[in-house]
C-alpha cells in the first residue's frame, strides 16, 4: 500500500511549529497560571483593601454624622427651650427676651443668635449687636425664609432650613421652632423662634473640618442638582461613595463620603502587583530559558540532521561517482569487480556469466576522429549493451574500450554462447561520427561458471580475459570461450615467461645455423642463424615455443642482440677453422630495430663488411615503421650490413615501399614456395618475384626447399639462392664445421 505524503515543505513547517509549541508549552502554561494568578490576586485584594477603605470610611463619616446630629439636637434642644420661656411669658420684652437668650445661649454650642417672630415678624434678636437688621423681617413677605417658616407653623415641628442668606449678612442654618401658647381650650400662635447655627463652627464642632474624607451632604436622598448639595459637590454622589444619614425629627440629610483622593490610593495596589508581576516572573523565566534551550537544542539537533542528511547525500553521489563510468554512464570496473565478488547473484540458483568485451577497430576511430569521435563510438556501444542486457545482465566499462556484460543463467552455456553472437553482432553495426559510418567490430572472450558452488569470482576475470585474448588471436570480430585447455596454455606461457627471463641471464639460447646455397652451384653462399632454447628440462626449443614470449616479455631484442653476438663469434671461429663461409644472416625484430642503441652497438663489433646479412620480417610493418627504418636500414648498410627481406609474399607491405629500401636480398616464403612442385600458378608468382628482383639487381632466396625437384624447379625460374630442409636443416656450429666437411659427399648422395 502506498501512503501520500505531505509535500515537504508542509512536512518542515508542520514539525517546526510543533517543535516550537513544545519547547514553549512549559512557558506558556506557567505565564497563563502566572497571569490567572496575578489577577485572581489582585482583584482579591483589591475587594479586600476596597472593602477596608470603605468601612474604614463609613466608620469616621458615622462618627461625623452623629456628632452632627447631636450638635444639631443640643442646638435645637436649647431653641426649645427658649420656645418654652416664650410661650410662658409671650409678651416679654427685648431685654426680658435678651436676658433669656443669653441664659440659654451656650458658648460651646453652635448657636450663633436667636431672633424671636410674634406673628411671623421678628421683634427680638439676641444678640442685638450685629443682628438689628433682622428685626421686622416679615417671614411671610421674605420670599427666601418663608417656606421654612410656613412649615414650622403649620406642621407644629421645628424645621431646619438652610444654608440660608441671612438679612443680617452671611450664610447660616436656621432652625425654627414654632411657638403656641396653651389658653384653656386650644391652643393660639404665638409665632417661630428662630437659631441661627454658624455652619463653619457646626462642621468643625463636627468633625467635618478636619477630615481627610471628600464629605457632601443634601438634605435629599438623591440629590440631582448641585444646589440641592449644600456641602461638599453634587459629583461626590456618583463617586460610589459609603452613605449615612443624619435623622432629626425636623428633616433628614444624606451624608457621603469618599476618601480624597479616590478609592483603592491607599491600598499600596501598585507595589503588591509589581511583587506578583516579580514573582510570576521568577517563576516564568526560568521555564521560559529552559525552552529556549530546549528550543535552541532542537535548531542544533534539526540543523546536524540535515548536515547529517547532506552527507549521507554527498557521499551516495561521490559512491555512484566512484562506480560509474562519466562518460557512459555505464557502472565501472569498480562497481562490477564488487558485484561480482558479492555476488550470489539476482536469482542464487542461477551462474554467473562473464563476457570481455574489446573494440576491435577504436584505436583507429580515435586517431581518425580525434577523441569526440572516441566517445561518440564508445557511447554508442555502451547503448547498445544496455540494450541487450536483461532484468539479470549488467553491462560495465571498465576502462579504455573495454567493456564487461555480466549475466545470470541457470543454463550458462547456451545463454553465454547466444549473449556472445549478439553482443559481437551488435557493435558490428556502424556507428555515425561526423556523418561518417564507421564499423568499429569487437572481440569477446566469454566465461562462465560451473558450478554454483564452486564460485570464484576473480577466477572467472581471468578465464574470460584469457577467453579474450584467444578470441583476438584468432582475428577480428570474433568470440572465443574460455576453456580448460587454453588455461593450461596459459599457465605453461606464463611459466614459460619466467623460465625465458632466466634463459637469457643463464644463457641457455644457442645458435643454430642454417646453410643457404648457390641455386647454380650448390656451394654455400651463407648461413642463417636461428635461435635455439637449450632447455634445461624440455631439451631443444624451436623459436615457435618461445618466441611470442620473447616478445611479450619486450625481450626479443635483447635476444636478437645475443644470436648476433654469437652468429659473429662463430663466423671467426670457422673463418679461423679455414671454413669458407662468406656470410652470416641473423633475424632481426622490429622491437630490435627500434632499439635506440642499436647502431652504436652494431658500430662496435668486429665484423667484414658485406658477411653480416639481417633479415627483416615482412611482416614488420615496413609502412608504420617507415620513419624509423627511413634513419636506420641506410645506417646499418652503411655498417657494411646487408639487408633481406624475409618471407617475402606473406606480408602487407607494397612492395615499393619494400623496395625503396633497396635491399641486397628478397627471400620468398616457403608458404609460396612449398607449392610450386605441384602449381603452374605458383611458379608463375614465383617466375615473376624473381623477374621483379632481376629488374632492381636484387637477388632472389627461396626459403623452404624440401625436395631437390624444388630445387631444380626454383634454378629453372632463375631463382639465385636456396635454402631448406633438402639441402640442410639447422644445425649447431659443430654440426655446421662437419657438415661442411662432408658436404659435397652428402649433396651427392640426395641429389
Ligand atoms: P625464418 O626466418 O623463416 O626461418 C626459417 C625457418 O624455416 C626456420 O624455423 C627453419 O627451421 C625453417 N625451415 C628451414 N628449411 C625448411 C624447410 O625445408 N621446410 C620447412 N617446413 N621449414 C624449414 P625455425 O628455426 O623454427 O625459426 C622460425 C622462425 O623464428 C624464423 O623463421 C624466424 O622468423 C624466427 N627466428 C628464428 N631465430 C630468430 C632470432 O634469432 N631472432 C628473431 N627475431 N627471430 C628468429
Ligand atoms: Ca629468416
Ligand atoms: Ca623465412
Amino acid at each position: 500500500m502506498k501512503f501520500r505524503r505531505k509535500p515537504k515543505i508542509l512536512r518542515g513547517l508542520a514539525s517546526s511549529a510543533v517543535n516550537h509549541a513544545s519547547a514553549f508549552a512549559p512557558a506558556i502554561f506557567a505565564a497563563t497560571i502566572a497571569v490567572i494568578v496575578v489577577y485572581v490576586a489582585t482583584n482579591w485584594r483589591l475587594e479586600r483593601s476596597l472593602a477596608d477603605e470603605r468601612s474604614a470610611v463609613a466608620g469616621e463619616l458615622a462618627t461625623i454624622s452623629s456628632r452632627l446630629q447631636t450638635n444639631l439636637n443640643s442646638n435645637v434642644k436649647l431653641l426649645q427651650g427658649l420656645a418654652a420661656g416664650i410661650a410662658v411669658n409671650p409678651t416679654m420684652d427685648q431685654n426680658t427676651f435678651s436676658k433669656l437668650a443669653a441664659e440659654i445661649l451656650q458658648p460651646d454650642s453652635q448657636l450663633r443668635s436667636f431672633a424671636a417672630a410674634p406673628g411671623m415678624v421678628v421683634k427680638w434678636v439676641y444678640p442685638e449687636k450685629g443682628n438689628e437688621k433682622a428685626i421686622g423681617l416679615d417671614y411671610r413677605t421674605n420670599e427666601k425664609q418663608r417656606d421654612s417658616a410656613m412649615l414650622a407653623r403649620n406642621t407644629h415641628n421645628i424645621v431646619l432650613a438652610g444654608p440660608v442668606d441671612l438679612i443680617q449678612g452671611g450664610t447660616a442654618f436656621v432652625v425654627r421652632c414654632p411657638v403656641y401658647i396653651n389658653d384653656r381650650t386650644s391652643q393660639i400662635f404665638w409665632g417661630l423662634v428662630s437659631g441661627i447655627v454658624d455652619i463653619p463652627r457646626l462642621y468643625q464642632d463636627s468633625g467635618l473640618g478636619s477630615t481627610d474624607l471628600e464629605i457632601a451632604i443634601s438634605d435629599v436622598s438623591e440629590p440631582r442638582l448641585a444646589k440641592q448639595v449644600f456641602l461638599g459637590d453634587l459629583e461626590t454622589f456618583s463617586k460610589n461613595p459609603v452613605v449615612t444619614s443624619v435623622d432629626m425629627t425636623y428633616g433628614r440629610w444624606t451624608l457621603v463620603a469618599v476618601p480624597k483622593d479616590g478609592w483603592g490610593q491607599k491600598s499600596g495596589m501598585a507595589t503588591f502587583e509589581l511583587y506578583a508581576c516579580l514573582l510570576s516572573l521568577c517563576v516564568v523565566a526560568p521555564i521560559v530559558w529552559v525552552g529556549f534551550l530546549t528550543k535552541s537544542r532542537q535548531r542544533t539537533i534539526e540543523k546536524l540532521r540535515l548536515h547529517k542528511k547532506k552527507l549521507v547525500r554527498a557521499r551516495q553521489r561521490l559512491e555512484y561517482l566512484s562506480l560509474h563510468d562519466s562518460l557512459t554512464g555505464l557502472p565501472n570496473r569498480r562497481f562490477i569487480d564488487r558485484m561480482i565478488s558479492q555476488s550470489p547473484s539476482p536469482g542464487s540458483e542461477n551462474c554467473l556469466i562473464l563476457i570481455h568485451i574489446d573494440l576491435d577497430r577504436f584505436k583507429e576511430i580515435n586517431d581518425t576522429k580525434g577523441h569526440a569521435g572516441g566517445d561518440i563510438v564508445l557511447q554508442a556501444a555502451a547503448s547498445r549493451l544496455v540494450n541487450l542486457a536483461g532484468p539479470n545482465d549488467v553491462a560495465a566499462r571498465i576502462g579504455g574500450d573495454e567493456f564487461i556484460f555480466a549475466s545470470w543463467s541457470a543454463h550458462p552455456a547456451p545463454r553465454a554462447t547466444e549473449l556472445a553472437h549478439q553482443i559481437v553482432d551488435t557493435l558490428k553495426q556502424p556507428v555515425f561520427v561526423d556523418g561518417s559510418e564507421c564499423v568499429v567490430g569487437a572481440s569477446v572472450g566469454v566465461a562462465w561458471e560451473t558450478e554454483r558452488a564452486q564460485r570464484n569470482p576473480s577466477q572467472l576475470r581471468l578465464n574470460a580475459d584469457l577467453a579474450l585474448y584467444e578470441a583476438k588471436k584468432t582475428g577480428r570480430g570474433r568470440a572465443a570461450v574460455f576453456t580448460e585447455e587454453l588455461r593450461s596454455a596459459a599457465i605453461h606461457t606464463k611459466e614459460l615467461a619466467a623460465e625465458f627471463n632466466h634463459a637469457l641471464d643463464r644463457d641457455e639460447l644457442v645458435a643454430f645455423f642454417q646453410p643457404q646455397f648457390h641455386a647454380e652451384t650448390l656451394d654455400i653462399a651463407g648461413v642463417e642463424t636461428l635461435a635455439r632454447w637449450d632447455h634445461p628440462q624440455k631439451g631443444l626449443l624451436a623459436p615457435d615455443k618461445f618466441l611470442a614470449v620473447a616478445e611479450n616479455l619486450g625481450r626479443s631484442g635483447d635476444m636478437d642482440r645475443l644470436i648476433l653476438q654469437k652468429a659473429l663469434f662463430e663466423l671467426a671461429r670457422w673463418d679461423s677453422l679455414g671454413m669458407r663461409i662468406p656470410r652470416v644472416s641473423v633475424n632481426i625484430s622490429a622491437r630490435r630495430l627500434a632499439q635506440a642503441n642499436l647502431l652504436a652497438e652494431l658500430s662496435k663489433l668486429p665484423m667484414a663488411k658485406g658477411r653480416l646479412c639481417f633479415e627483416l620480417l615482412e611482416t614488420i610493418s615496413f609502412d608504420d615503421l617507415q620513419p624509423v627504418l627511413n634513419e636506420i636500414i641506410p645506417a646499418v648498410k652503411e655498417l657494411g650490413i646487408e639487408i633481406e627481406i624475409d618471407d617475402f609474399g606473406t606480408g602487407h607491405a607494397s612492395i615499393v615501399s619494400l623496395l625503396r629500401f633497396e635491399p641486397r636480398r628478397l627471400k620468398i616464403d616457403r608458404e609460396i614456395i612449398n607449392p610450386i612442385v605441384t602449381s603452374p600458378s605458383q611458379r608463375r608468382l614465383v617466375s615473376s618475384i624473381i623477374e621483379i628482383g632481376r629488374s632492381q639487381n636484387i637477388d632472389i632466396v627461396a626459403e623452404g626447399v624440401e625436395t631437390m625437384k624444388h630445387a631444380k624447379i626454383l634454378r629453372e625460374l632463375g631463382c639465385h639462392l636456396l635454402q631448406g630442409y633438402a639441402l640442410a636443416r639447422p644445425m649447431s656450429s659443430k654440426q655446421l664445421i662437419e657438415f661442411c666437411r662432408t658436404k659435397d659427399k652428402q649433396l651427392k648422395e640426395v641429389g
